[in-house]
């Protein structure tokens, strides 16, 4: 199978075309980011995403099959974001799929933008099902249970602020630029993490639920305590920070990776990170090394596919055209779609 996929759900307009499932191969991937229409606001602003998704599509999408060598008579379906994202984006996103399919006369495949986090692995590592997956986003931190395409449970998400936003509000209270992940992360490497007291929320109660606006808002107190506040002061707050929610990341974890043991005794414990903040590399070396402790194989897919891309969502269209024929043609746009209501059958299209 060869799918073209379209990704507009957020601050980036992607498009890639993959073939598989069978030796899956990335044809084209082609991604332009929307950082330099948002660094004057310090995030994204909805009005100004959607329009420039408008701007651009149809020539990233030219560049992706130009890239991939294709026409749209040699692809079997155009997969696209529904949702869950910002909304203006979604249907620029959505209605150019649906046009393409339409024109073409091929299947439209409406994808999960969580589902394609969730099965890139696969695309990546091959992985077989079930593993466990923690997903650390600008819009999302969760613990999902992957047991199947189209099967998510999910164990334990933050219940405030996510990961990548709290990086980038502490960024910019720090002054820092946007995108605060990166910035943050450099600063840190001159920081010392013992300085600053930082509390690990949630830490002290049992299950995977996580908690990062209490960190930001620590992280504040102690910034205005020392106003004005010096260039080595930054880094230090920038590095307590960044410890914080790597170790509280790790212990969820550990305790993540037990309740899979727990659930599956018979199938080999697997991690997998996903999400733009599985590129700082203090996380990552905290999740891995949790992972090893348990004995599980820890997995992350090059940075380039863990934060938003096309080709994962043309991945999950694969993943579901090989389950069976799809029409998505009926389907919305989203702004909220929790991963587990993506399961065979709810979506109350053709599956
Ligand atoms: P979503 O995928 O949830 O819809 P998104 O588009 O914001 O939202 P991504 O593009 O995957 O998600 O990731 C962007 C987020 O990752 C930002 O919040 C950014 O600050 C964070 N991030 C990027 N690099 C790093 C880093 N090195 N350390 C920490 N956070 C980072
Ligand atoms: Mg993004
Ligand atoms: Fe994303």
């Amino acid at each position: 199978l060869t799918v073209l996929g379209i990704e507009t759900s957020c601050d980036e307009t992607a498009a890639a075309v993959v073939r598989g499932p069978g030796h899956p191969q990335i044809l084209s991937d082609v991604i332009r980011s929307q950082i330099d229409e948002h660094t004057d606001f310090g995030g994204v602003v909805p009005e100004i995403a959607a329009r420039a998704h408008i701007a651009v599509l149809d020539r990233i999408v030219a560049e992706a099959m130009q890239e991939a060598d294709v026409g749209f008579d040699d692809i079997d379906a155009v997969a696209a974001t529904a949702g869950p994202g910002l909304i203006g984006g979604v249907i620029v996103g959505l209605m150019t799929a649906k046009a393409i399919a339409m024109a073409a006369g091929k299947p439209l495949v409406a994808v999960n933008h969580l589902e394609g986090h969730a099965l890139t692995a696969r695309l990546t590592d091959g992985l077989d099902f079930p593993y466990l997956l923690l997903l650390v986003s600008g819009g999302h931190s969760q613990f999902l249970l992957v047991t199947g395409v189209g099967a998510y449970e999910r164990l334990g998400t933050t219940i405030d602020d996510a990961v990548g936003e709290a990086f980038d509000k502490t960024a910019k209270l720090l002054g820092l630029p946007y995108p605060g992940g990166p910035a943050v992360e450099r600063m840190a490497r001159a920081g010392d993490p013992d300085r600053f007291a930082m509390p690990r929320p949630l830490l002290d109660r049992p299950g995977l639920d996580m908690s990062f606006a209490g960190l930001k808002t620590a992280l504040r107190t102690q910034a205005q305590k020392l106003e004005p506040v010096d260039e080595q002061t930054v880094a230090d707050l920038c590095a307590g920070f960044q410890r914080a929610v790597a170790e509280v990341l790790a212990a969820r974890t550990r305790t993540a990776l037990t309740l899979f043991r727990d659930r599956f005794p018979d199938a080999p414990p697997v991690i997998v990170v996903a999400g733009g903040v599985a590129a700082n590399a203090e996380i990552r070396a905290a999740l891995t090394a949790a992972a090893t402790d348990a004995g599980a194989r820890f997995v992350a897919p090059p940075a380039r596919l863990c934060t938003d891309n096309a080709a994962m969502i043309a991945w999950a269209g694969i993943e579901h055209l090989a389950q069976g024929p799809v029409d998505d043609m009926a389907v919305s746009p989203r702004p909220r779609w929790p991963l587990d209501e993506t399961a065979a059958g709810k979506l109350g299209s053709g599956r």
